[in-house]
């Protein structure tokens, strides 16, 4: 399959991405190639290259990076960002990537248990329940062994007020208007530095 043809690109993607400025440098990228050099996860998948991804956001190749599977392998290692000379946050980066590709709909099954943890949160107060009575029984004698209450003891007062950051920042609003359903397979890859539709 051909590269995306000139009329297909989006001039606006990388102020789409970088919504709020947080990796204002992208653009002194020296393609240099010491993030791909570092990344664990390019060792282990030679199609994930993130310098490749950094040219795909200034050129405004939407098509390829946001509907892409290795936007979700990145694990926030960081290695790229401490071995790059100019001071390129690409985790920074890749996350608002992936907020992007969420909001157009791709990789929703990524992003699925997040939202429900998030949720959990804001209900809750604390993301993590332990899913059985061994193992929440386990969590219980080993705080208790370690000289803490049982379990995480979360006042009424400090749910209330993580309730209502989520509430007043939109984050809330923002997670329950994300629909699983609504997924459009994230199915193309970085292979060959060419679009391929799996
Ligand atoms: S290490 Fe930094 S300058 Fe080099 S290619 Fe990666 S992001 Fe660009
Ligand atoms: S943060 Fe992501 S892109 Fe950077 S080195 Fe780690 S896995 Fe690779």
């Amino acid at each position: 399959m051909p590269r995306e043809k000139e009329r297909d690109l989006d001039k606006n993607l990388y102020e789409k991405i970088d919504h709020y400025g947080l990796v204002p440098n992208v653009e002194a990228c020296l393609t240099c190639g010491k993030c791909v050099g570092n990344c664990p996860v390019a060792v282990i998948n030679p199609s994930f290259n993130s310098r490749q991804m950094i040219r795909d956001v200034l050129v405004g190749n939407a098509t390829r990076l946001l509907q892409s599977e290795e936007i979700w392998q990145c694990f926030w290692c960081g290695y790229c960002y401490q071995s790059c000379p100019m001071g390129i946050h690409f985790p920074l980066l890749m996350m608002q990537i992936r907020y992007l590709a969420i909001e157009n709909n791709y990789g929703l099954r990524y992003f699925a248990p997040f939202k429900k943890f998030a949720l959990r949160a804001r209900d809750d107060g604390m993301t993590f329940v332990a899913g059985s009575t061994r193992g929440r029984e386990r969590i219980m004698a080993i705080r208790s062994e370690a000289g803490m209450t049982p379990w995480p003891e979360i006042s009424e007062k400090a749910r209330e007020e993580y309730k209502a950051l989520f509430d007043l920042t939109g984050t809330t609003a923002w997670l329950e208007a994300i629909d699983p359903e609504a997924e459009i397979p994230a199915s193309y890859t970085y292979r060959e530095g060419r679009i391929v539709h799996d």
